[in-house]
């Protein structure tokens, strides 16, 4: 739509009045890392971050959700969306977002994920320290964000504000903007360009290389033993990655054994009971029994079923599971690497 541009010294204000009209999530500190959490004045707002800890997803997938309350003859649904500004996503982490719209939507839509995404303005905004272990800068052409109402974008002085959606353009009325001129706009597209040679990492496969080479690796005993030798499944690259999207479904009942509630909570493949299901007479059935086939898994869902489905590996670069897995095995770098170049 529009680029504008707003003076630092008028952005604090900008976003101390957002946070008095809705609720605003963005970019915080939490001891030496970053998190996403309510901000409650602009003083919060860390822009300046490398990576949080865990995805942007949680604000409209929570790791624990209630999502609906029974009795003996009624259910009723529990989710309540909120207003929200969701202010200071990186490209990647809106890119994660675009994967589980399109995978929460399609089919069967998942309205407890679409109803808060829906009371969400996203506005991304530049990276402006590049974490450790990201690899963004060769999924751009793979992974392009789509799904934030603007882009925000540091320059010395001031930010670039670019609209993308009549959201992103009503938040204007909360602060003093002015038009981006055309040194602003070309100043801005260099800082994007300039952050793109950080990255200390790369991938530089295609998508259909990766899925092909993948979906053939699959009966290759010897390489997925020994990518995953080391992994003792607590399945922490599930949890920080923003496009897995598993869960688990638990009914809790009350006392009086008619009425209870529904709740969900993020699941991870890695984990042994995964896969584990009830069987008549008591038995009990794990098809993906070993560390092995669960490390497998979770390429083949990313490097192959959801490329395939989405057009793009299912991983956005972000670093997140290279840095929680104490193991040092779940880098998707490495790991791709070492498949693609088995012989
Ligand atoms: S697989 Fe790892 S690098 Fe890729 S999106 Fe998930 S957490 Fe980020
Ligand atoms: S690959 Fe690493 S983070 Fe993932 S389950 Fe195994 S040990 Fe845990």
């Amino acid at each position: 739509m529009s680029s504008y541009y707003i003076e630092g010294r008028d952005f604090a204000s900008f976003v101390d009045t957002l946070v008095q009209d809705a609720r605003v999530v963005g970019p915080i500190a939490k001891r030496q890392k970053f998190v996403f959490g309510e901000v409650s004045s602009a003083q919060d707002l860390r822009l300046d971050y490398d990576v949080t800890l865990l995805p942007p997803k949680k604000v409209f997938f929570p790791p624990k959700q209630e999502i609906a309350r029974f009795d003996a003859t009624t259910v009723e649904g529990t989710i309540e969306p909120i207003d929200t500004v969701l202010l200071g996503v990186h490209h990647y982490d809106v890119r994660g977002i675009d994967m589980t719209d399109f995978l929460l939507r399609e089919g069967n839509a998942d309205w407890n994920y679409l109803a808060q995404r829906e009371a969400t303005t996203i506005v991304a905004s530049n990276v402006q320290r590049v974490a450790p272990r990201a690899f963004w800068a060769s999924m751009i052409d793979k992974v392009g964000p789509q799904g934030h109402d603007a882009y925000l974008t540091k320059l010395d002085d001031g930010y670039v504000y670019e609209t993308r959606t009549p959201k992103g353009e009503a938040l204007l009325a909360h602060g003093t903007f002015r038009d981006a001129t055309a040194s602003d706009i070309a100043a801005a597209q260099k800082v994007h360009a300039d952050v793109l040679g950080q990255c200390q990492q790369q991938l530089p496969y295609t998508s259909a290389e990766i899925a092909t080479k993948i979906r053939e690796s699959y009966s290759n005993e010897a390489l997925w033993d020994e990518l995953s030798r080391n992994c003792f499944s607590c399945g922490s690259c599930n949890t920080v990655c923003p496009t897995c999207y598993c869960f688990d479904m638990r009914d809790t009942w009350n006392l009086d054994q008619t009425s209870g509630s529904r709740t969900r909570y993020w699941d991870a493949c890695l984990t042994k009971e995964f896969a584990a299901i009830s069987m008549p007479g008591g038995l009990k059935e794990n098809f993906r029994e070993h560390h092995q086939s669960r490390f497998r898994h979770r390429f083949m869902r990313k490097g192959a079923y959801l490329n395939e489905k989405l057009g793009s590996p299912a991983c956005t670069g972000c670093g997140r599971c290279s840095m929680a897995c104490t193991a040092d095995i779940a880098d998707p770098v490495r790991v791709i690497k070492t498949i693609m170049e088995w012989s």
